[in-house]
């Protein structure tokens, strides 16, 4: 079945929404220009903004008939510090940063979704159209629940969405519980005694001890997880010295974890403790972990998966709708948001050919075929939550 005849029919519009907030990508908690565009719009809508919720993260509420129902759905905005390689005509405008997760897309789409409901108003409830700032690892869920988004908005129940390229448009996957892993970043600060580097006896080489640490590490996924779970412990920085002939006295290692129950992560993180401090107290030096939980798992709750996978089934056929995606090791800040307040997250196709290029790649770019699909999904999530009938 396609999409709602006349959000299709605004698929031009929102193609033209989609390319001028890709022409100008915003980093997280600098999205003026982003958010003064969506508060326009929604405005124009007959949409009540309130903007400043998490800085620059904003709520548009939308209220119909007199049911003490609400629903929320959730879009992000923010660009990555990527210098985009595309040539076509939408390309950033600013050096260096790009619309390459496609947050763009989602934006617009919540757009054309609010375009609708708010002309229409088929619905008997609240509608609270969330814009938040800042996914991209700055924290900007966590924003938006401090400024007391859930009191001042509330939602009996939460939506959100993410383009997958490598899926077809038209395609839609989740799953129940865990679907997307909790993540961590650490720094390890290893502190040994610098020597010349012909005179290794009078040094304790942190660059030997860093890499002896990280060999460890990789003992905690092959021998302290359970085999039956699942974890990621990847060192990815290693920062050390600056001549050929000089031992220096530190090292500094990063990365990151992933992982998909809170018990697994602080099994990693226990166990990572005592392998850098002691692993470093055998070749006499010394060394300090940092370990920063920054996403929690994101947990789809069991019914409002089972409503979104519904919606998307009854728009695109059951055909096309994975309801058990493989988790994947990504992370992703709405998993706080669903931490508060009961729903789902879901992808939608990016395109397996046009548009299979990946998220957070200098060539990624949102396909325009999926906003009227992904409007489509969020206006149906409005109209079957808050019927008209079941209010009575
Ligand atoms: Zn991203
Ligand atoms: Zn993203």
């Amino acid at each position: 079945m396609p999409p709602i005849d006349s959000i299709a029919a605004q698929h031009d519009e929102m193609t033209g929404w989609r390319r001028d907030i890709h022409a100008h990508p915003e980093l997280g908690f600098e999205e003026e220009r982003t958010s003064d565009l969506v508060a326009a719009k929604l405005e124009e809508f007959g949409v009540e903004v309130t903007r400043g919720v998490g800085k620059t993260g904003l709520v548009g509420r939308l209220r119909a008939g007199n049911s003490p129902r609400s629903i929320g759905l959730r879009a992000d905005m923010d660009c990555l510090p990527i210098l985009e390689a595309n040539g076509f005509a939408h390309r950033s405008t600013d050096a260096g940063k790009m619309h390459a997760c496609g947050h763009d897309g989602h934006t617009t789409m919540l757009l054309g979704a609010a375009k609708y409901l708010a002309a229409t108003k088929n619905f008997d409830g609240t509608v609270h159209f969330i814009f938040q700032p800042a996914e991209e690892g700055l924290g900007g869920a966590s924003a938006m629940i401090a400024d007391g988004l859930f009191e001042r908005f509330p939602c009996d129940v939460l939506f959100g969405m993410h383009n997958r390229p490598g899926l077809a448009i038209g395609k839609f996957q989740t799953r129940p519980g865990p679907m997307m892993a909790g993540g961590a970043y650490f720094d390890i600060a290893v502190t040994g005694v610098g020597a010349h580097g012909a005179r290794p006896e009078s040094s304790i080489d942190p660059v030997v001890v860093g890499s002896h640490i990280a060999a460890a590490l990789q003992t905690i996924v092959s021998r302290n997880v359970r085999p039956v779970e699942t974890a990621v412990v990847s060192v990815t920085r290693f920062h050390a010295g600056q001549a050929y002939n000089v031992i220096p006295d530190k090292a500094v290692l990063g990365g990151t974890v992933r992982c998909f129950s809170d018990s697994v992560m602080a099994l990693v993180e226990t166990n990572m403790r005592r392998l850098v401090e002691s692993v470093a107290a055998g070749f006499g030096a010394t060394a300090e972990l940092d370990f920063r939980v920054l996403f929690p798992v994101l947990m789809n709750h069991a019914d409002e998966t089972q409503f979104i996978l519904d919606v998307a089934a009854e728009l695109v056929g059951d055909e096309n709708v994975n309801r058990d995606m493989v988790p994947t090791m990504a992370s992703e800040d709405f998993s706080f948001m669903l931490r508060a307040v009961p729903g789902a997250y879901i992808q939608i196709g990016n395109g397996d050919g046009e548009g299979a290029c990946e998220v957070h790649n200098p060539g990624y770019d949102f396909n325009d075929g999926a906003l009227p699909l992904g409007a489509s999904v969020f206006v149906r999530l409005v109209e079957k939550r808050l019927d008209r009938l079941a209010a009575g």
